[in-house]
């Protein structure tokens, strides 16, 4: 028998080895998030015999937090850990089976492609080198990571637009969104992030859960917390993440919030708005409408025909961030979502939905805040 070899312990890996002395059938569980019953990302490096097609089970993909979340998934795999294409995997009787070619002796593997703690201030180091940046750490985490904001632009500035993202940490599309996002609105050769920028500031939160993600957590901060519920009594104790930025948001105002997240499940890109607010009014569904529709025309990456089902009038929870802002600020504010697996609509089989489509899907919102931004706050 062949044997195989699995290790997890680095930033962001998640993964727990049953028996791995059969590279045939390499049994693995996923990691619990820390105080929580939440699951689901997975990452780590496998090495083996090169030449040999390596089979893995994920044992308990049936008990994770959305098990519907495996049907036609593919997970992404690594040799250079730059390029993540997706590798076969079956799901059936409650196990993920991934069959991984071995090119080469070791390979990564992960739910998504990863965007590591160190790919992050990578991040914050080239925001910080352009002009017009500046970058203000809100405070610490449980850990002590530190709770970075970029600031874009004129605090002067008419709109004041937010954008967080990585609440949950296992949804790392977000944070490629805003590695596009940042830099897109970076370029000084870019007409329409310039003309932007003299209309609007930007406040930034690349990444609103460094904690999970260092721990390779789905869903939660260090302490359990699921921070996309707290958002209307946020504590330094529980979630000392949305405490800050939520803070800050009060220092600020906030005149459009876009909170990006990723789907387990739905194969599609779409906006989740915040109908069920008690605040909601016709005005705002016409607001809402012309963003959506305005990006679906400038990347057909992006849909309005599936998503989550409208929230009923009056039922907002505000303990999610978009409700919660679209409430206190009356503004535009919307929950993003991006897929695990890929767009239905406009497959590419060998990397799905991916880093780059990510970006570039980023790079449309820019587009479309400069259509509407004027709209953000009509009776200024
Ligand atoms: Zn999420």
């Amino acid at each position: 028998m062949n044997s195989v070899r699995v290790h997890s312990n680095f930033d962001g890996g998640n993964i727990r080895v049953i028996d791995a002395s059969d590279d045939q059938r390499v049994r693995l569980q996923i990691e619990r998030d820390a105080e929580s019953d939440f699951f689901q990302w997975f990452y780590f490096r496998l090495n083996a015999t090169e030449g040999r097609t390596v089979k893995l089970i994920i044992e308990n993909a049936g008990q994770s937090a959305y098990p519907k979340g495996w049907d036609n998934y593919q997970p992404v795999i690594s040799f250079d850990r730059k390029t993540w294409q997706r590798a076969a995997a079956t799901y059936r009787d409650g196990a993920l089976h991934i069959d991984i070619p071995l090119n080469l002796s070791t390979v990564w593997v992960a739910y998504f492609a990863p965007y590591s703690m160190q790919l992050h201030e990578d991040l914050i180091a080239r925001s910080c080198a352009a002009p017009g940046v500046v970058h203000e750490v809100l405070g610490n985490t449980a850990d002590g990571r530190a709770m970075d904001l970029l600031r874009i632009g004129d605090p002067g500035a008419r709109y004041k637009i937010w954008a967080i993202g990585r609440q949950h940490p296992g949804e790392t599309m977000a944070q490629w969104w805003m590695d596009g996002f940042i830099d897109r609105l970076l370029d000084r050769c870019d007409a329409t992030s310039l003309a932007l920028l003299e209309n609007a500031v930007f406040y930034v939160v690349p990444n609103m859960n460094p904690d999970g993600s260092y721990r390779g957590h789905l869903r939660t901060n260090a302490l359990g917390t699921n921070l996309n519920r707290e958002w209307q009594f946020p504590s330094l104790e529980r979630s000392p993440e949305v405490f800050l930025v939520r803070e800050k948001m009060h220092a600020t105002g906030v005149d459009c919030c876009i909170d990006v997240h990723g789907d387990e499940a739905l194969p599609y890109n779409f906006i989740a708005g915040t109908h069920g607010i008690a605040s909601w009014t016709d005005e705002r569904e016409q607001l809402l409408e012309q963003f959506k529709t305005r990006l679906q025309q400038l990347n057909p990456d992006f849909q309005t025909t599936h998503g989550y089902p409208r929230a009923p009038a009056n039922s907002a929870n505000y303990g999610i961030c978009s409700s919660y802002v679209a409430e206190q600020f009356g503004c535009l504010a919307v929950t993003l979502e991006m897929p695990f697996k890929d767009t239905i609509d406009r497959t590419d089989v060998r990397y799905g939905w991916s880093p780059e489509r990510s970006g570039n899907l980023a790079r449309s919102f820019v587009d479309a805040l400069y259509s509407i931004h004027t709209a953000l706050r009509p009776s200024a």
